[in-house]
Parts: structure tokens; sequence; C-alpha cells
């Protein structure tokens, strides 16, 4: 499934060029950004960057001070949101206190003027839909929050939307609780085969769940990819620090030929990289190296000359799955290294204090110019 890579494929949800003021604030700086059908797309960002104020002009709650959005080539503005074939499901999910999860989920079908054999047919498939068949009495506050949350969503649904857009839909639950709904979310997206627009400011939300994540900040669109790009080729310094761990080095390019660059990073690290992507030679850059890619030891590596560095531990984590060491190099700055436990040498322990070398391969970082 990957139809932004087709040209054939028709745009969804178009936003273009938006801009959303509020007096002299602009939240949503013209911003565009193409949604396909059935996609799981996140708006992933820090609080304030404007994603939820993306899905209220979606939804129809605000609309755009300029640009349009577009929905199946319809321009959405002057549309009411109740006409829109959106819905939205708000992270503190607005349950009726007093009414039943029946009576939650028939809410808007009655609204919408549905005939009630018709509406019982659709709450009980809903029911079914969410697992929530035996609690179809009980009321909100009898319910645990990812019962909830799942009320929430089968309310949310219920009237067919082709869009459902979801504002921190697993905000509210525990780690545990929201690593399982991540998945039931995805199942249940691809059995209706919606479109979903996720506000998520949790990267491994946007990470596990989405087709593609827009990552946002100041009202603006910092890079648009599937989550494996987004971590193995971040395009900016920015993107790479928000999204996972990250060791950067800032350097100069010293060396550049179609494959390779060779960077100084300081006067104790030459680096060399075939991954030079945009790095001009003299250029100032940034080499983005993920702490999995570095690996640490007790040991010099064969040659010491390039992609090492000799430093002392000074913190270590363990995870049960990996290890994480802080290295201070002699230099001073602090290296992130991730070693896999099942991996780990038994005759190379390393404990705080210790001196310790970093290295890495040519092929383990990229070169940011951004
Ligand atoms: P969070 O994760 O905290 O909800 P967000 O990324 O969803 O953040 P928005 O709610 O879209 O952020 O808000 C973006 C910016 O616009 C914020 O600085 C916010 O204060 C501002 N803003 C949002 N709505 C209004 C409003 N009605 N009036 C004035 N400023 C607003």
């Amino acid at each position: 499934f990957s139809p932004w890579n087709d040209p054939a494929a028709k745009p969804y949800i178009q936003f273009e060029n938006v801009t959303k003021r509020f007096g002299d604030f602009t939240a949503v700086n013209n911003l565009s950004l193409t949604i396909y059908e059935r996609e799981f797309y996140a708006l992933l960002g820090a609080s304030g960057c404007g994603k939820s104020t993306l899905l209220r002009m979606l939804a129809g709650f605000d609309e755009p001070t300029s640009g349009r959005i577009l929905l199946d080539g319809q321009d959405l503005r002057g549309v009411p949101p109740h006409k829109r074939p959106v819905n939205m499901m708000f992270q503190s999910y607005a349950l009726f206190p007093h009414m039943s999860v029946e009576k939650n989920i028939a809410f808007g079908l009655k609204q919408d003027g549905m005939a009630s054999a018709d509406i019982a047919k659709r709450v009980a498939e809903m029911l079914k839909l969410v697992k929530l068949e035996p609690f179809a009495e009980r009321k909100p506050h009898q319910l645990s929050g990812g019962q909830r949350q799942r009320v929430a969503l089968a309310r949310s649904v219920a009237k067919r939307p082709k869009v459902l857009l979801l504002d921190e839909p697993l905000g509210a639950l525990d780690k545990k609780l929201r690593e399982e709904t991540q998945f039931e979310l995805m199942d249940l997206q691809q059995d209706l085969g919606l479109t979903f627009v996720v506000v998520t400011h949790d990267q491994e939300e946007a990470m596990t769940m989405a087709d593609r994540i827009a990552i946002l900040d100041k009202g603006e669109v910092m890079q648009v990819a599937t989550p494996p790009e987004i971590y193995e080729a971040p395009a900016s310094r920015f993107v790479a620090d928000f999204v996972g761990s990250v060791n950067l080095f800032e350097a100069t390019v010293t060396q550049r030929d179609e494959r390779m660059a060779e960077l100084q990073a300081g006067p104790d690290l030459r680096i060399q990289t075939s991954n030079p992507g945009e790095a001009q030679h003299s250029a100032t850059v940034n080499y983005a190296v993920r702490p999995e890619k570095i690996r640490v030891s007790s040991r010099a590596p064969e040659d010491t000359s390039v992609n090492a560095a000799e430093g002392e531990v000074f913190d270590i984590a363990y995870l049960g799955d990996v290890t994480m060491y802080n290295v201070k190099l002699d230099d001073g700055r602090v290296v992130k290294a991730t070693v896999i436990n099942s991996q780990r040498l038994a005759d190379d322990p390393l404990t705080w204090g210790d001196r310790a070398w970093i290295s890495f391969k040519p092929d383990a970082g990229i070169v940011l110019t951004r």
C-alpha cells in the first residue's frame, strides 16, 4: 500500500497552502499536504505545533484564514461539520456520562433520523466490532479507560464516515494498553477501509500505526515520509532529533566524491560516510548516527584512525532488551550507544568509569545539511 508513489493515484485529502491565524499568531503557516484514500496518516509534533488546528479545520470546526482544503476534489470551505464525510474522535472521548454504551453509540444515528431498527442493527455491529457486547448496558463510569476508548471509537465510526480524525486517541491509556490498542486501531482501520488521520505527539504511536507521518513544527511541515524513511533518512537535524534518539556530530566536509564523504568532527574524530547526502566540500554539516549503530567496547577497533573515538563510560541503563551506554569522549562530547543484550559479548563487560572505544561503519549514519 503506497499510493503516494503512484503518479496515477488520486489525492483524497488536500491541504493547499493553508494558513490559520489567531489574531496575529500564525498557528498554521502556508502548509500543503496530500493524504490518500485508506491511508493511516499521522500528524506528529510537539505541543503547540498546530496539529489539532489542522484536524479542526478538516472537521469544519474552524476555517483556514487562507488556502484551501479539498476532500475528494471538493473544496470544503463553508461546508458545515455535519455535512462533511468526516468524524472526529476526541482525546477526552466526550462520552455522555448518563447514557449507556449502547445509547452513546446510537446517539449520532438517532440525530440523523435513522430508523430505530436500523440503529439497533448498526449498534450491535459496532459493539461486536470493538468487542464490547457484554457491556452494552453499562454507563461510561462503569468501564475501564480502554473500554471507554473503544466506545468512543465505535461511536465515531457508527455513522460510517469516510474519514476518521483521531486527536491523541490513546493519550488517556497506560503504556501496556496503549500498545495493544494501537494494533486494534490498525486492524479496525483495515477492516472498515477508512482513511484515518491521527494527531499525536507520541512518536512511537505514530511509527507503529501510520502508513506515513507528517512531522510538524511551528505550523510547518518538516518532512512527510513512511516510518522507516523518517527514522533512517531524516531530512533534517530537527527530524533526526525529534524521532528516536540520535548522536549528532557537527563536522566539516574535507573530502567529497560521488559515493563517499569524509568529515572532520573535532580534532580527534575523522568520519568516513557512504551516505554523503548533500554534503559540499568545506561545508559545515551534521553527521547523524543512531545509538544502535554504534559499537562500544573496551577493545580498540582494528582501525582507530577513522570512525572511532576513545572515552569513558559514565552512564549505563539496562532496559531488558537492550543496554544503553553514555560514553564521554576525551574531547568532552557524549556519545549514546545501544547494545542488544542478547548480542552483548560476555568477555567484554563494561562498567561505570571504564575506558571504552566507540566505533561505527561507514554506512552507520547520514550527513545532514539542514
Ligand atoms: P497540543 O498537542 O498541545 O494540542 P497542537 O499541536 O495540537 O498542540 P494546536 O492546538 O493546533 O496545537 O495549536 C497551535 C497553536 O495555536 C498553539 O500555540 C495554540 O495556543 C494556538 N491556538 C489554537 N487555537 C487557538 C485559538 N482559538 N485562539 C488563539 N490561539 C489558538
